[in-house]
């Protein structure tokens, strides 16, 4: 079996790119600098697939911000603001695409659109097509990765966005139908094919989504897309590479293609192996997504072996490939490097280079005699072993907890009173103005905060003297709110990091790694909590800091929380249970967390979650589902609370439409959302399914330094009062204000106060 990966880490274990890009950025480091950066990583993570065991190493995953920009560069779809171009562009026009700035001339750029890749947490440059775009191959750049592959020894395979991804996920002007400029594409693909065939034997065209629904027209666009590209690519190979979910639902889009090999995912969709297998040419081979890309714990072999079994018996030992489920890109790099991680937890992980590995064991057991090799057998039986260890441990299975989960009794997921009752009874408690004034949670987290959070950490700052620096730095944000007029006050997360680290170190069932990296997007890396087992709340997390910012005003301050579904989706989770079960384990750690907020004195809690969109299921039918189960647990976390206190949820997107409903079955008192740049547009999605409780628009934009003006403000807010009762009213900025100034802050939210007092009037 031929064994591969679908694409690797680009930052480096050490984030040698992140580092090198910012110095970049700051002119500290100049384009041959970073362009030698690029290239040692690329050849550190071919050698490291390579001596792995991987037989084919990827070549064209590697991008200095973005696979997407890149291809779009490669096929010239540049939008007309950034210039026409010929040929390949230079390093500063690559960044403006990427992040906006000045031209040649001066002038103002907006950068591409960025977006969440599929249900992962990277997120892409959005290609702009223009009408009537055409398309001209600047292959410069991969050919020159692909002839270093060469140089240095290794066997690439040549990994792009295939054409009908690339289409579907770019965006065009409103009228323009994307796929009336297939052919021209298809003309650019095939001369690039040609090309490549030239340098390399293999060529993977990645097609993800296929797991998702496709318009009809894009569905039936598949086979003969795929004949042209085959023919072109002659005598190279040709994979079609799909992942992230099950492609049953569109095999008629590649069945009988005279592809050399499909790659469909195992890892996520084990149970579209059968199907998928009858579908293909005799000549075709399936690539085995077997090993998840998109987590970091061991794959089970004997489950992975046995999938492989039934595949060769299907189509033959010869007609298999071996592969991880996706590009590892959403994967840290090397578990080598977690020296600090409790050697239990870590015996049960797999980072990239780990995978790699493990893609080469599954196809040397399966190979004929392979079990009986003793280096064969002794990694099975460490995984098995791992697995066992995994299984039973009393960390993954804590009987208290499972014991409180079958206790859960449908009345628990209900306020004790609708909510016209609790508005009236929240009203009387809280005595606001119509369209009370609030924020989203943070304020600037300063040099300051930085520089002691850090000095804590490292045991330079004792944990009396951070706790007193943090109770100044939350007198000082309760002050500057009193000044400011705001109605319901927040302490301000100076104590946080990150919303959902700051959860997942006070929970048990969470480990925490020193180096496991995930790019986000371009030079971001985030660092997900991983979660293991089953979880509790040891003690209270935030009543402390709450209390004591309570303690020094007479305005109602709002507890803030992290919802579950936003806590779940930006950890790595556990593989050993369904999602939704650790889920409700959060809930019920938050719920104990909103009682004692309570029985703490506070009147308002907010539990944000403005992950639960972007959690949702590829495709549509599974959405109903699963909004359901996600709203029931934000229910669970939050019906305990009393009618007297007012729960708030916020959410920071501005793609409502489809799910108002879920929203309002949330039931919680009052929701505030991002808002400001689609101009209260969405709103109406609200209006049209008279939503019933309070609701706040976001009237200022916080990724943008420009502070609106009063006028502005309330225009927006008269526009929102148009759709929602003025009494269901908040004033209220898009998100948190964290990654802001505190004069950029004073500003908007004078304004924004004043704003809502003429609205008042
Ligand atoms: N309470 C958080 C904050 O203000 C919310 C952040 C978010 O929605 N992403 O920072
Ligand atoms: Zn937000």
């Amino acid at each position: 079996m031929v064994t591969h990966s679908l694409g690797f880490p680009r930052m480096g274990l050490g984030r040698e790119l992140k580092t090198a890009l910012e110095a970049f950025f700051n002119g500290r480091l100049d384009g041959p600098g970073l362009e030698t950066t690029a290239a040692a990583l690329r050849l550190r993570h071919w050698t490291l697939q390579r001596d792995a065991g991987l037989d084919l190493v990827p070549v064209g995953d590697f991008s200095l911000y973005d696979h997407l920009l890149d291809a779009a560069l490669l096929f010239g779809v540049v939008p007309e603001r950034h210039g026409t171009t010929d040929g390949p562009v230079d390093l500063a026009a690559y960044f403006r695409l990427a992040r906006g700035g000045r031209d040649a001339r001066g002038a103002e750029v907006t950068a591409l659109e960025m977006t969440k890749w599929f249900d992962t947490n990277y997120h892409y440059l959005v290609p702009e097509f223009a009408a009537g775009q055409t398309f001209r191959l600047a292959p410069e750049r991969l050919l020159g990765q692909v002839r270093e592959a060469v140089t240095a020894g290794f066997a690439p395979k040549v990994v792009l966005p295939g054409p009908l991804t690339f289409l579907t996920l770019g965006k065009a002007p409103d009228g323009v139908d994307r796929l009336t400029l297939l052919p021209g594409l298809l003309d650019a693909y095939a001369a690039l094919l040609a090309l490549l065939a030239r340098e390399c034997t293999w060529i993977e065209l990645d097609e993800p989504i296929l797991v998702q629904d496709l318009p009809r027209d894009v569905a039936q666009a598949f086979p003969d897309t795929y004949r042209k590209l085959v023919a072109a690519a002659a005598p190279a190979k040709v994979m079609l590479a799909t992942y992230f979910g099950s492609i049953a639902h569109n095999l008629d889009c590649v069945a009988g293609l005279p592809l050399a090999a499909l790659h469909v995912d195992l890892a996520r969709a084990p149970e579209q192996l059968a199907l998928v297998a009858k579908a293909l040419a005799p000549e075709t081979a399936l690539s085995l997504g077997l090993v998840d890309g998109r987590n970091i714990w061991r794959v089970d072999a004997a489950a992975a072996l046995a999938r492989i079994d039934l595949a060769a018996r299907h189509l033959g030992p010869d007609r298999l490939l071996l592969a991880p489920s996706c590009s590892l890109l959403h994967c840290p790099i090397d578990l080598a490097a977690e020296t600090d991680l409790d050697p239990e937890l870590r015996s049960w992980m797999a980072f990239a280079a780990q995978k790699c590995r493990e893609v080469r064991l599954l196809a040397d057991a399966a190979a004929p005699g392979g079990p009986d090799r003793p280096d064969v057998a002794e990694a099975l039986a460490a995984n098995r072993r791992a697995w066992e260890s995994r299984r039973q441990s009393p960390r993954t299975q804590v009987a208290a907890v499972r014991a409180r989960l079958s206790a859960i009794t449908p009345a628990m997921f209900n306020r004790a009173r609708p909510y016209p009752e609790r508005a009236r009874r929240q009203q009387a408690v809280l005595n606001l103005p119509p369209i009370p004034t609030t924020t989203i949670g943070s304020f600037p987290q300063t040099p300051e905060i930085r520089s002691a959070r850090r000095r804590f950490k490292s045991g330079a700052l004792s944990p009396d003297a951070y706790d007193a620096f943090l109770k100044t730095t939350l007198a000082d944000a309760i002050a500057r709110q009193e000044a400011l007029g705001l109605d319901v006050l927040v302490h301000g997360e100076p104590e946080r990091n990150d919303m959902v680290e700051y959860f997942g170190e006070r929970l048990d069932g969470f480990c925490f790694t020193q180096n496991g990296w995930v790019q986000s997007y371009g030079s971001r890396c985030v660092k997900p909590p991983v979660l293991y087992g089953d979880v509790s709340r040891p003690g209270p997390m935030t009543v402390d800091m709450a209390v004591s910012a309570a303690s020094l005003t007479e305005k109602p301050m709002k507890g803030m929380l992290t919802g579950p579904a936003t806590i779940l989706g930006w950890s790595f989770v556990r593989d050993d249970q369904p999602r939704e079960v650790s889920r409700r384990q959060i809930a019920l750690a938050i719920r104990d967390e909103v009682a004692d907020l309570e029985a703490a004195g506070l009147r308002v809690i907010q539990i944000d979650e403005p992950a639960l969109r972007e959690g949702l299921p590829l495709r549509r039918k599974d959405w109903d589902l699963a909004l359901a189960l996600a709203v029931d647990d934000f229910r669970l976390a939050t019906a305990v609370a009393k009618p007297e206190t007012q729960i708030h949820t916020h959410m920071c997107y501005a793609e409502f439409n489809d799910i108002v409903p879920a929203i309002a079955a949330m039931d919680a008192d009052v929701i505030s959302i991002e808002a400001s740049r689609s101009r209260m547009e969405l709103l109406t999605a609200f209006a049209d399914f008279a939503y019933p409780n309070e609701i706040g628009p976001g009237l200022y934009d916080i990724h943008s330094p420009r502070i609106p003006s009063v006028e502005e403000m309330e225009t927006l807010l008269l526009r929102a009062a148009v759709v929602i009762p003025a009494e269901r009213l908040w004033a209220n900025p898009d998100c948190g204000l964290k990654t802001r100034t505190w004069p950029e802050v004073t500003a908007a939210l004078t304004n924004m106060v004043e704003a809502a007092r003429r609205v008042r009037r």
